[in-house]
């Protein structure tokens, strides 16, 4: 314990006055009348966080912690209290509960003022407020630096995690990279089995194995096509993306599309138009990898719109503040539209809205199966051109068919 004398013998008078030196005798008469002296053993609580601020305290010896809890069971260290500091005042100013809980840490010993007469010997004294505003000021300081110092460290806590969340998320894309990679080799070679067997003359008069073939070829096709989508989001998505860039017509590129699903928009009953490309100027841009995204686009267009719908393309010229003359292109189509709060996440990997047909062997079907690759890569193909895609649509509603419109924009003369 300290070498104070015990508590009665204290001239709280004479513990006061060097401590808040500047008060007149009636000050520290009035003060010392509300003030207790308290000896008190480590770890006691001298006041709690969510209690009213009925008193004021000064440590003349030994240490206080000022704490919080965040629940049962963690507590948070603000700071620790030196001999001669006030602690537990902000609640009494404020006549407000108390934000922190203060215990010992060592034996120490505390005057507890109280707080009518603490208030009354502040209002006169203006040494006192001086002081105290000292005290809050170093306080807010120290706070400061300790709010600065706990960003610093859930910052460099939080830079670890993304590294380390960037290295796993390498390493699955090497993954499915090399998987794909691997599977796409002997896929090709079933696929060229099957061209060579659907050929074959002993299949010729037998109908159902030629079906068997075809379903076994048009199978290895869809796988084909699957590991292709993988290693090109694979592609977009690590920036291993090579453009080269060469005056690509948009109207050629359309055309290109539409010839490729000329049987899918017939057997569908479906309507495809190409309006105003053939005058646009040509885009710098790589043709296949355009080629790419407005297949995507197209094969939306055609899977989420039904039988007899509309699937209408369209382009202009348009003067975009973020990149200057641009070739702006839109996909519209009368199909089943998109809701609002999927309209932005459809553009990342592996997202798909509603119930899709999971199983359904082709990608031109109303809602037939795909694994929700398409517009990301789409997206991350026109990203790559400097340009920018966005859907539009006025809901999803397979009663009323609102539709919906895909907009790309490719800057002409890009950085
Ligand atoms: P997938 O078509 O393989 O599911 P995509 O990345 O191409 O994957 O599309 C993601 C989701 O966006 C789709 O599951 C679908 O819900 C929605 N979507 C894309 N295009 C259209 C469209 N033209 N009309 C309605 N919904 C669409």
């Amino acid at each position: 314990m300290s070498d104070l004398p015990p508590t009665q013998q204290v001239d709280v008078k004479e513990v006061l006055r060097p401590l808040l030196f500047g008060l007149s005798e009636e000050d520290l008469d009035t003060l010392a009348a509300a003030t207790r002296v308290r000896q008190l053993p480590a770890d006691t609580v001298i006041c709690h966080e969510g209690e009213l601020g009925e008193a004021v305290y000064v440590l003349i010896d030994g240490e206080v912690q000022i704490l919080q809890y965040l629940d049962d069971e963690t507590e948070r260290h603000l700071h620790y209290t030196q001999p001669g500091e006030f602690f537990g005042e902000m609640a009494v100013l404020q006549e407000s509960d108390r934000t922190a809980t203060v215990r010992t840490t060592v034996d120490s010993a505390i005057l507890e003022i109280g707080k009518d007469s603490f208030l009354t010997v502040l209002g006169r004294s203006p040494s006192l407020g001086i002081r105290l505003m000292v005290r809050l000021t170093n306080r807010l300081r120290d706070s400061d630096r300790q709010a600065i110092d706990a960003l610093r460290e859930a910052n460099e806590e939080l830079m670890r995690t993304l590294r380390q969340l960037e290295r796993l998320d390498r390493t699955k894309t090497d993954f499915i990279q090399v998987a794909a990679h691997e599977l796409r080799t002997p896929v090709a070679a079933l696929a060229g089995y099957a061209q060579m067997m659907g050929g074959h003359p002993a299949l010729q008069n037998a109908p159902e194995l030629r079906a068997l073939t075809e379903g076994v070829l048009a199978s290895t096709e869809r796988l084909q096509r699957i590991f292709n989508n993988i290693l090109d989001a694979s592609k977009v998505m690590t920036g291993e993306l090579k453009i080269r860039r060469s005056p690509v017509s948009m109207a050629l590129v359309l055309r290109g599309v539409e010839s490729e699903f000329a049987r899918a928009i017939e057997s569908r009953g479906l309507t495809f138009e190409i309006l105003g490309l053939e005058g646009l100027p040509f885009c710098p841009a790589d043709p296949d990898l355009l080629y790419k995204a407005f297949q995507h686009l197209v094969n939306n267009a055609i899977k989420y719109t039904p039988d007899g719908g509309r699937i209408t393309v369209t382009g202009r010229v348009v003067d975009v503040p973020e990149l200057g003359e641009s070739l702006e292109i839109a996909v519209e189509d009368t199909g089943i539209g998109i809701s609002p709060q999927d309209i932005e996440l459809i553009f990342a990997k592996f997202y798909r809205t509603g119930e899709v047909a999971f199983h359904s062997s082709s990608t031109t079907a109303f809602k037939g199966g795909g694994p929700g690759l398409g517009l990301a890569i789409t997206s991350g193909l026109i990203v790559a051109h400097g340009g920018r895609i966005w859907a539009e649509s006025a809901g999803y509603d397979e009663e009323n068919f609102p539709g919906s419109r895909f907009v790309v924009q490719l800057p002409l003369n890009p950085p």
